[in-house]
């Protein structure tokens, strides 16, 4: 058996996930910052979040996992995208475990994780994802080699919209479920800028606008109307690469995919398609967040796949770095 560890760190969370080469979860630890700040995740605190809790974590994980350092086989981290500072105290990590125990070491991409990690606990087999999150928004289906863009957000994610206009109203992060809970008691839609140029969508109008009413309206049916004119752009630039595409299944991916509401205005779209949509539920749903088991799992399937290794004084981090830009050779 071949054990696996994955270091997530490219912003809120610090996380260690450890699988074995079946693709049994054997842990999956995580410490949460929630940012003091009034202007969401300030990357130094991130980073010193991170540092103070890495080493706790990591116990954490070994121990759920029920095995020593030593018994790791193949080390991977996020190499990014994410915040510059976050993503060494991951790297170092990982850097340090590789050099001292003589492992094979994988930098992996944190939205390729979000992808694979879903379409494979989904059982899907080649489906379109619709991948929003924090870090991401965008559409994608696999093509000659790798995770290729259809369509995306041209300025801010669907989870920094939800996470800005939640600051706005006082509450704390993460603003997307709070949000979700707030428009199940909306009970007027009001207008506000829909924002689609071909396959993409634009949120910053969106959210300047739903920011100045908050004092002018009802702030349940601000966030239902939010909620709702957000969602129909995702649910109409997804139907249409869908039918360029001609998938037949549709996975959601990231933390935005744990709303209900979203995942029901895609399976009515999707019905009308008769294509199948998929997304990580019940005890999976944790999964949906940022989180080490699906760094593990590409370190695997970069193994499996016969990927070489990275030397150690290649192991970069990337602030940013595109899904489309990385090979799947497991995939082709
Ligand atoms: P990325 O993973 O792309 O780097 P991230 O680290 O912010 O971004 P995740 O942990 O996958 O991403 O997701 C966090 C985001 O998901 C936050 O913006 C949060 O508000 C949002 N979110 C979580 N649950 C819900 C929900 N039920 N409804 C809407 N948004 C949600």
């Amino acid at each position: 058996m071949v054990y696996v560890l994955g270091i997530e760190s490219t912003a809120h969370t610090f996380g260690v996930g450890i699988i074995d080469s079946k693709f049994n979860i054997l842990s999956d630890a995580r410490s949460v910052l929630r940012p003091s700040g009034t202007l969401g995740i300030d990357p130094g605190e991130a980073a010193e979040h991170h540092s103070r809790v890495a080493v706790n974590v990591l116990l954490e994980a070994l121990d759920k996992a029920n095995l020593k350092l030593k018994d790791i086989d193949i080390v991977a981290f996020s190499k990014g995208p994410g915040l510059g500072p976050a993503l060494r105290i991951g790297a170092t990590l990982a850097r340090g475990l590789a050099f001292k125990y003589n492992k094979p070491i994988y930098p992996v991409h944190h939205g390729l994780g979000h992808i694979e990690l879903t379409v494979h606990l989904t059982n899907m087999k080649d489906p379109l994802v619709l991948l929003v999150s924090g870090g991401h928004t965008a559409i994608l289906a696999f093509n000659e080699g790798r995770w290729r863009i259809y369509g995306e957000t041209l300025d801010i994610t669907v989870g920094n919209l939800f996470d800005s206009f939640a600051r706005r109203l006082g509450i704390g992060f993460p603003g997307g479920p709070v949000i979700e809970r707030m428009a199940l008691k909306g009970k007027r839609y009001i207008e506000l800028p829909y924002n689609v140029k071909g396959n993409n969508v634009v949120f910053s109008g969106l959210l300047t606008h739903a920011t100045d009413l908050v004092d002018k309206y009802n702030k349940y049916d601000l966030a239902y109307s939010l909620q709702e004119t957000a969602f129909s752009m995702l649910v109409e630039v997804t139907e249409r690469a869908l039918i360029q595409t001609d998938k037949k299944e549709i996975c959601i991916a990231g933390g935005v995919a744990s709303n209900n509401r979203l995942f029901n205005m895609i399976k009515t779209m999707a019905e009308d398609h008769g294509v199948k949509v998929g997304r990580l539920e019940g005890d999976l749903r944790r999964l949906n967040g940022d989180n080490g088991v699906q760094i593990a799992l590409l370190g695997l399937l970069y193994y499996e796949a016969g990927t070489p290794a990275t030397d150690l004084d290649k192991t970069f981090v990337y602030q940013r770095i595109r899904v489309d830009e990385e090979d799947v050779p497991w995939r082709m």
